[in-house]
């Protein structure tokens, strides 16, 4: 998995990112293709394709994918006016990289329904 996976390489530095934070089951970075004024990726250093992946056991970490967002979000500053989380989910949906992550999104106005 490791070797193949671009978010697997970049949770152990082996390829570079912008990282906005890390602690032993998180990664954050800056999205290299960023769509809004703040894009960070929140993914888990463990190896989950997808939501459809993802078992009782990973509850947990799920949660504190969130939790890290959120505290991110505050960190630049973005809490109060108000960002977007998004979890893409296969191709249908736009999933582009098959480990799971979390997009922050932040720092403009953006329109309900999404494209
Ligand atoms: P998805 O389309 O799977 O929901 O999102 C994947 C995201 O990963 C995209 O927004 C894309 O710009 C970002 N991305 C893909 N490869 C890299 C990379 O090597 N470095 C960084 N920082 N972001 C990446
Ligand atoms: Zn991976």
């Amino acid at each position: 998995m490791g070797q193949e996976c671009i978010f697997c390489a970049i949770a152990s530095g082996k390829v570079q990112s912008r990282i906005a934070y890390e602690d032993e089951d998180v990664v954050a970075f800056h999205d290299i293709n960023p769509q809004a004024p703040v894009h960070i990726l929140v993914i888990p250093r463990k190896h989950i394709a997808s939501l459809n992946e993802v078992s009782n056991e990973d509850l947990q970490l799920l949660g504190k994918l969130l939790l890290v967002a959120r505290d991110i979000a505050k960190s630049e500053g973005i809490s109060e006016g108000g960002y977007r989380i998004v979890l893409n989910t296969n191709r249908g949906a736009g999933q582009s990289v098959f480990h799971i992550h979390l997009h922050l999104l932040g720092g403009r106005l953006f329109s309900w329904p999404p494209g």
